[in-house]
């Protein structure tokens, strides 16, 4: 997966083309990411003690990971990532564009 929690990414096609947002979650089993502010959709709700008369509520839908790219934070551009094994650090991402790291925020 090249796309990991936090990082900001910019949606390529679908309905929010364009957009951005930040990772919330990876679904590494299908293959889907949870962007923050993208893809709502409504979501209705049965009857509970919470709402007894149901509800509508509006809720981030998960977008197929390739359907996004990774925003790289130094050069600031869509980008795609390339895998590189460090000696001693592990795995780490590279941007394609600039050669630095892209590492998430937080
Ligand atoms: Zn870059």
């Amino acid at each position: 997966m090249h796309v990991r929690k936090n990082d900001i990414v910019k949606l390529l096609a679908g309905d929010h083309k364009g957009a951005t947002g930040k990772v919330l979650s990876v679904d590494h089993g299908d293959g889907r990411v949870l962007v923050e502010g993208v893809n709502f959709v409504w979501k209705h709700l049965r009857r509970s003690q919470q709402h007894p008369h149901g509800a509508r509520i509006q809720k981030e839908a998960p977008v197929h990971i390739s359907k996004v790219a990774v925003i790289c934070q130094s050069c600031n551009k869509p980008t795609r990532v390339v895998m590189k094994e460090l000696e001693k650090a592990g795995r780490t991402r590279i941007c394609r564009k600039c050669k630095q790291a892209v590492t998430p925020e937080g």
